[in-house]
């Protein structure tokens, strides 16, 4: 195996290549390695347990808003009203870039959830929310989803 060094990017120090449960308690998902920076308190999950990086590093704050943009644009197809690659590519257009929650800022993050239900409306009155933006908007859960 080879050394492989990862860097917190929040203070730039190694990070710990660790099993999940280290944050939560017990390990969640089938992939439960990642790399974090117990200073900042910030992770990043792995791809299948091997030592890649997952997306980008995230602190508590960031990982909140994470967790809201997935409950606000994932219910349009976990509703199935849409269709999974077309919320995304509709996000990734409004971007200007393609995008992936686990590799969005701060700033993005805000951005999607700005965006009203209208936006990811192909017809108007096509869809209907199954979560209120009140609702997205006082999630705090600690606890991170896939992605
Ligand atoms: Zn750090």
């Amino acid at each position: 195996m080879n050394e492989e060094k990862v860097f917190c990017t929040y203070c730039g120090k190694e990070a710990e290549w660790v099993e999940n449960k280290e944050i939560y308690g017990r390990n969640y998902g089938k992939s439960y390695m990642c790399w974090l920076c117990r200073d900042c308190e910030a992770f990043v999950g792995c791809h299948n347990n091997t030592k890649r990086p997952l997306g980008t590093f995230a602190n508590r704050e960031l990982r909140s808003l994470r967790k809201q943009v997935h409950l606000y644009i994932d219910q349009f197809w976990k509703s199935g009203q849409l269709k999974r690659a077309w919320v995304y590519s509709r996000v990734s257009k409004e971007l200007g870039f393609q995008y992936h929650t686990g590799e969005s800022t701060i700033e993005t993050c805000k951005k999607v959830l700005a965006l009203p239900y209208e936006f990811f409306d192909p017809k108007p009155k096509k869809i209907s929310p199954v979560i209120g933006r009140d609702e997205v908007a006082k999630f705090h859960n600690f606890v991170d989803g896939d992605d």
